[in-house]
Protein backbone atom coordinates (compact mmCIF):
# COMPACT_ATOMS: atom_id res chain seq x y z
CA UNK A 1 0.00 0.00 0.00
CA UNK A 2 1.45 3.58 -0.62
CA UNK A 3 -0.36 6.63 0.51
CA UNK A 4 -2.50 8.48 -2.13
CA UNK A 5 -1.04 11.75 -3.32
CA UNK A 6 -3.83 14.57 -3.91
CA UNK A 7 -4.62 18.13 -3.92
CA UNK A 8 -5.21 20.03 -0.74
CA UNK A 9 -8.65 19.75 -1.35
CA UNK A 10 -9.19 16.41 -2.48
CA UNK A 11 -7.04 15.36 -0.24
CA UNK A 12 -9.11 17.02 2.83
CA UNK A 13 -12.70 15.40 0.92
CA UNK A 14 -10.56 11.77 1.06
CA UNK A 15 -9.86 12.61 4.68
CA UNK A 16 -13.71 13.41 5.54
CA UNK A 17 -14.56 10.32 3.49
CA UNK A 18 -12.16 7.96 5.05
CA UNK A 19 -12.98 8.93 8.51
CA UNK A 20 -17.04 8.61 7.89
CA UNK A 21 -16.66 5.37 6.21
CA UNK A 22 -15.06 3.89 9.58
CA UNK A 23 -17.07 3.87 12.55
CA UNK A 24 -14.65 4.37 15.17
CA UNK A 25 -11.00 6.01 15.67
CA UNK A 26 -8.12 5.29 17.22
CA UNK A 27 -6.59 9.01 16.55
CA UNK A 28 -2.69 8.95 17.60
CA UNK A 29 -1.49 12.08 18.32
CA UNK A 30 2.31 14.34 18.57
CA UNK A 31 3.74 17.20 18.62
CA UNK A 32 2.33 18.97 15.58
CA UNK A 33 -1.54 19.49 17.84
CA UNK A 34 0.17 21.91 20.21
CA UNK A 35 2.35 23.53 18.03
CA UNK A 36 0.06 26.15 17.27
CA UNK A 37 -1.00 26.40 20.89
CA UNK A 38 2.88 28.04 21.51
CA UNK A 39 4.68 24.47 22.24
CA UNK A 40 7.21 23.92 20.52
CA UNK A 41 8.18 20.82 18.41
CA UNK A 42 11.19 18.75 19.17
CA UNK A 43 11.78 17.47 15.93
CA UNK A 44 11.77 19.08 12.16
CA UNK A 45 9.74 17.84 9.34
CA UNK A 46 12.16 15.18 8.58
CA UNK A 47 12.29 13.82 11.77
CA UNK A 48 15.46 15.32 12.86
CA UNK A 49 16.20 16.81 16.58
CA UNK A 50 15.55 20.55 16.20
CA UNK A 51 18.24 21.20 19.65
CA UNK A 52 19.75 19.41 22.13
CA UNK A 53 17.35 16.34 23.26
CA UNK A 54 16.42 16.32 26.74
CA UNK A 55 17.73 15.17 29.96
CA UNK A 56 17.71 10.83 29.88
CA UNK A 57 16.27 8.74 32.25
CA UNK A 58 19.46 7.50 34.02
CA UNK A 59 21.14 10.86 34.57
CA UNK A 60 18.07 11.68 36.46
CA UNK A 61 17.64 9.04 39.02
CA UNK A 62 21.70 8.98 39.42
CA UNK A 63 22.52 12.64 39.53
CA UNK A 64 20.91 15.03 42.07
CA UNK A 65 22.69 18.04 40.00
CA UNK A 66 21.08 16.78 36.88
CA UNK A 67 17.83 16.67 38.84
CA UNK A 68 18.60 20.40 39.99
CA UNK A 69 19.03 21.25 36.02
CA UNK A 70 16.19 19.91 35.30
CA UNK A 71 14.06 21.31 37.87
CA UNK A 72 15.42 24.61 37.18
CA UNK A 73 14.72 24.69 33.62
CA UNK A 74 11.87 23.67 33.59
CA UNK A 75 10.50 26.22 36.18
CA UNK A 76 10.52 28.27 33.38
CA UNK A 77 9.81 26.07 30.72
CA UNK A 78 6.40 24.74 32.79
CA UNK A 79 5.13 28.42 33.00
CA UNK A 80 4.91 28.22 28.96
CA UNK A 81 2.95 24.71 28.75
CA UNK A 82 0.26 25.99 31.79
CA UNK A 83 -0.68 29.00 29.60
CA UNK A 84 -0.81 27.18 26.79
CA UNK A 85 -4.14 26.56 25.65
CA UNK A 86 -6.20 24.13 23.43
CA UNK A 87 -5.83 24.65 19.70
CA UNK A 88 -9.00 23.85 16.83
CA UNK A 89 -7.27 20.53 16.37
CA UNK A 90 -7.54 19.63 20.30
CA UNK A 91 -11.31 21.29 19.53
CA UNK A 92 -12.15 19.24 16.69
CA UNK A 93 -11.07 16.03 18.22
CA UNK A 94 -13.11 16.50 21.00
CA UNK A 95 -16.07 17.40 18.76
CA UNK A 96 -15.51 14.28 16.75
CA UNK A 97 -15.42 11.99 20.38
CA UNK A 98 -18.88 13.88 21.03
CA UNK A 99 -20.23 12.89 17.82
CA UNK A 100 -19.24 9.07 18.70
CA UNK A 101 -16.38 8.71 16.31
CA UNK A 102 -13.53 8.30 18.17
CA UNK A 103 -12.54 5.01 20.67
CA UNK A 104 -9.65 6.68 21.92
CA UNK A 105 -6.84 9.33 21.71
CA UNK A 106 -3.69 7.97 22.13
CA UNK A 107 -1.63 11.30 22.79
CA UNK A 108 2.63 11.58 22.88
CA UNK A 109 2.06 14.90 23.88
CA UNK A 110 2.32 15.66 27.57
CA UNK A 111 0.49 18.98 27.53
CA UNK A 112 -2.89 17.68 28.42
CA UNK A 113 -4.10 20.11 26.00
CA UNK A 114 -7.07 17.20 24.64
CA UNK A 115 -8.30 16.86 28.10
CA UNK A 116 -8.37 20.76 28.26
CA UNK A 117 -10.75 20.50 25.20
CA UNK A 118 -12.70 18.37 26.58
CA UNK A 119 -11.72 15.00 25.24
CA UNK A 120 -12.38 11.93 27.42
CA UNK A 121 -10.99 9.09 26.23
CA UNK A 122 -7.36 9.90 26.06
CA UNK A 123 -4.29 7.89 26.78
CA UNK A 124 -1.45 9.74 27.97
CA UNK A 125 0.81 7.40 26.15
CA UNK A 126 3.92 9.83 27.84
CA UNK A 127 2.36 10.94 30.82
CA UNK A 128 1.27 14.14 31.63
CA UNK A 129 3.57 17.18 33.02
CA UNK A 130 0.97 19.03 35.33
CA UNK A 131 1.55 15.99 37.75
CA UNK A 132 4.85 15.06 39.47
CA UNK A 133 5.04 11.36 40.65
CA UNK A 134 7.27 10.26 43.53
CA UNK A 135 10.04 6.96 42.60
CA UNK A 136 9.65 5.82 46.34
CA UNK A 137 6.44 5.82 47.23
CA UNK A 138 5.08 6.18 43.92
CA UNK A 139 2.67 9.19 45.46
CA UNK A 140 1.51 12.25 42.63
CA UNK A 141 1.74 15.74 43.63
CA UNK A 142 -0.30 18.09 41.39
CA UNK A 143 2.62 20.27 39.31
CA UNK A 144 0.96 23.80 40.37
CA UNK A 145 2.15 22.54 43.99
CA UNK A 146 5.14 22.04 43.27
CA UNK A 147 5.74 24.89 41.12
CA UNK A 148 4.79 26.99 44.03
CA UNK A 149 7.71 25.59 46.11
CA UNK A 150 10.35 25.71 43.26
CA UNK A 151 9.09 29.54 43.09
CA UNK A 152 9.16 30.56 46.65
CA UNK A 153 12.66 28.65 47.10
CA UNK A 154 14.47 29.87 44.19
CA UNK A 155 13.79 33.57 43.96
CA UNK A 156 17.02 34.73 42.85
CA UNK A 157 17.04 32.27 40.01
CA UNK A 158 13.27 33.03 38.83
CA UNK A 159 13.91 36.16 36.87
CA UNK A 160 17.24 35.40 35.85
CA UNK A 161 15.41 32.33 34.31
CA UNK A 162 12.32 33.60 32.91
CA UNK A 163 14.85 36.61 30.91
CA UNK A 164 16.81 33.49 29.40
CA UNK A 165 13.78 31.55 28.12
CA UNK A 166 12.69 34.30 25.99
CA UNK A 167 14.82 32.23 24.07
CA UNK A 168 12.78 29.46 23.72
CA UNK A 169 11.08 26.49 26.08
CA UNK A 170 10.75 23.12 25.08
CA UNK A 171 7.86 20.89 24.72
CA UNK A 172 8.33 18.97 27.75
CA UNK A 173 8.71 21.84 29.98
CA UNK A 174 12.82 21.85 30.32
CA UNK A 175 13.54 25.82 29.29
CA UNK A 176 16.30 26.05 26.76
CA UNK A 177 18.01 28.42 29.52
CA UNK A 178 21.15 27.75 31.34
CA UNK A 179 22.73 28.95 34.25
CA UNK A 180 24.96 27.74 37.82
CA UNK A 181 22.14 25.58 39.29
CA UNK A 182 24.52 24.49 42.25
CA UNK A 183 22.48 25.93 45.00
CA UNK A 184 18.72 25.74 43.08
CA UNK A 185 16.75 24.12 45.85
CA UNK A 186 14.45 21.17 44.62
CA UNK A 187 11.77 19.30 46.98
CA UNK A 188 11.49 15.71 48.05
CA UNK A 189 8.51 13.76 48.40
CA UNK A 190 6.32 15.27 51.37
CA UNK A 191 5.21 11.49 52.23
CA UNK A 192 8.71 9.61 52.14
CA UNK A 193 11.52 11.63 51.24
CA UNK A 194 12.29 9.67 47.86
CA UNK A 195 13.04 12.11 44.45
CA UNK A 196 9.92 13.61 42.58
CA UNK A 197 10.13 13.50 39.11
CA UNK A 198 7.69 14.94 37.04
CA UNK A 199 5.19 12.08 35.93
CA UNK A 200 6.49 11.70 32.28
CA UNK A 201 8.37 9.53 30.65
CA UNK A 202 11.98 10.60 30.08
CA UNK A 203 14.28 9.96 27.44
CA UNK A 204 15.82 6.42 27.87
CA UNK A 205 12.56 5.60 29.86
CA UNK A 206 10.03 2.69 28.76
CA UNK A 207 6.18 3.91 28.76
CA UNK A 208 4.96 1.55 30.81
CA UNK A 209 3.60 -1.58 29.80
CA UNK A 210 0.32 -1.05 31.08
CA UNK A 211 -0.09 2.09 28.92
CA UNK A 212 1.32 0.40 25.84
CA UNK A 213 -1.41 -2.48 26.27
CA UNK A 214 -4.67 -0.31 27.28
CA UNK A 215 -4.03 1.47 23.90
CA UNK A 216 -3.21 -1.91 21.82
CA UNK A 217 -6.57 -2.62 23.39
CA UNK A 218 -8.39 0.39 22.25
CA UNK A 219 -6.90 -0.18 18.63
CA UNK A 220 -8.22 -3.52 18.39
CA UNK A 221 -12.00 -1.51 19.30
CA UNK A 222 -11.33 0.75 16.56
CA UNK A 223 -11.99 0.42 12.69
CA UNK A 224 -9.27 2.21 11.79
CA UNK A 225 -5.73 4.24 12.91
CA UNK A 226 -5.36 8.18 12.23
CA UNK A 227 -2.37 9.96 13.25
CA UNK A 228 -2.33 13.52 13.57
CA UNK A 229 0.74 15.83 13.59
CA UNK A 230 3.33 13.04 14.30
CA UNK A 231 6.26 12.14 12.23
CA UNK A 232 6.53 9.06 14.32
CA UNK A 233 9.63 8.74 14.73
CA UNK A 234 9.65 7.53 18.12
CA UNK A 235 9.35 4.15 18.30
CA UNK A 236 6.63 4.41 21.00
CA UNK A 237 4.11 5.69 18.32
CA UNK A 238 5.26 4.12 15.33
CA UNK A 239 4.66 0.68 16.96
CA UNK A 240 0.55 1.72 16.86
CA UNK A 241 1.18 1.95 13.19
CA UNK A 242 2.97 -1.99 12.25
CA UNK A 243 0.48 -2.97 15.12
CA UNK A 244 -2.98 -1.19 12.66
CA UNK A 245 -1.24 -3.19 9.68
CA UNK A 246 -1.13 -6.37 11.92
CA UNK A 247 -4.36 -6.65 12.87
CA UNK A 248 -5.76 -5.12 9.00
CA UNK A 249 -6.87 -1.94 10.46
CA UNK A 250 -7.14 0.97 7.39
CA UNK A 251 -4.08 3.81 8.17
CA UNK A 252 -4.13 7.54 7.45
CA UNK A 253 -2.09 10.51 8.25
CA UNK A 254 -2.32 14.00 8.90
CA UNK A 255 1.22 15.52 8.76
CA UNK A 256 3.22 18.35 7.51
CA UNK A 257 5.91 16.91 6.72
CA UNK A 258 7.00 12.67 6.55
CA UNK A 259 6.66 10.47 9.15
CA UNK A 260 8.08 7.04 9.50
CA UNK A 261 4.64 4.78 8.34
CA UNK A 262 4.23 6.81 5.28
CA UNK A 263 4.93 3.27 3.15
CA UNK A 264 1.87 1.50 5.53
CA UNK A 265 -0.98 4.75 4.86
CA UNK A 266 -3.87 4.09 3.17
CA UNK A 267 -3.82 7.85 3.05
CA UNK A 268 -1.84 10.43 3.64
CA UNK A 269 -2.58 14.67 4.04
CA UNK A 270 -0.24 17.03 4.04
CA UNK A 271 -1.61 19.67 5.79
CA UNK A 272 -1.57 21.59 9.17
CA UNK A 273 -4.00 19.42 11.38
CA UNK A 274 -5.90 22.33 12.66
CA UNK A 275 -7.66 22.97 9.77
CA UNK A 276 -7.48 19.59 8.05
CA UNK A 277 -9.40 18.25 11.31
CA UNK A 278 -11.99 20.92 11.83
CA UNK A 279 -12.99 20.52 8.41
CA UNK A 280 -12.77 16.68 8.96
CA UNK A 281 -15.12 18.04 12.43
CA UNK A 282 -17.74 19.89 10.44
CA UNK A 283 -19.12 17.00 8.51
CA UNK A 284 -20.33 15.43 11.88
CA UNK A 285 -21.46 18.14 13.41
CA UNK A 286 -25.03 19.20 12.31
CA UNK A 287 -26.03 20.49 8.76
CA UNK A 288 -24.13 22.13 6.47
CA UNK A 289 -23.81 26.10 6.97
CA UNK A 290 -24.49 25.20 10.92
CA UNK A 291 -21.93 25.52 13.88
CA UNK A 292 -18.94 24.16 12.78
CA UNK A 293 -17.42 22.90 15.76
CA UNK A 294 -18.73 22.92 19.28
CA UNK A 295 -18.16 25.59 21.93
CA UNK A 296 -15.13 24.24 23.61
CA UNK A 297 -15.42 22.69 26.73
CA UNK A 298 -13.09 23.62 29.15
CA UNK A 299 -12.39 21.67 32.28
CA UNK A 300 -11.81 24.18 35.13
CA UNK A 301 -10.30 21.88 37.46
CA UNK A 302 -7.59 20.74 35.06
CA UNK A 303 -6.53 24.55 34.87
CA UNK A 304 -2.89 25.10 35.88
CA UNK A 305 -2.10 27.97 37.69
ZN1 LIG B 1 7.23 9.31 48.26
Amino acid sequence: MSAALLPATDALDALAAFVRARGRLLVLTGAGCSVASGIPEYRDHEGAWKSRPPVRYAEFVASAAARRRYWGRSLVGWERVAAARPARVHHALAALERAGRIEAVVTQNVDALHQRAGSRRVVDLHGRLDRVECLECGGELDRADVQELLRSWNRGFAAELAAAAARGARPDGDAAVEADFSTFRVPDCPACGGILKPAVVFFGENVPRARVERALRALERADALLVVGSSLMVFSGYRFCLAARAMGKPMAAVNLGRTRADDLLDLKVVADCGGALAEVAAAFDGPRGGPRIHAPAFDASRRPE
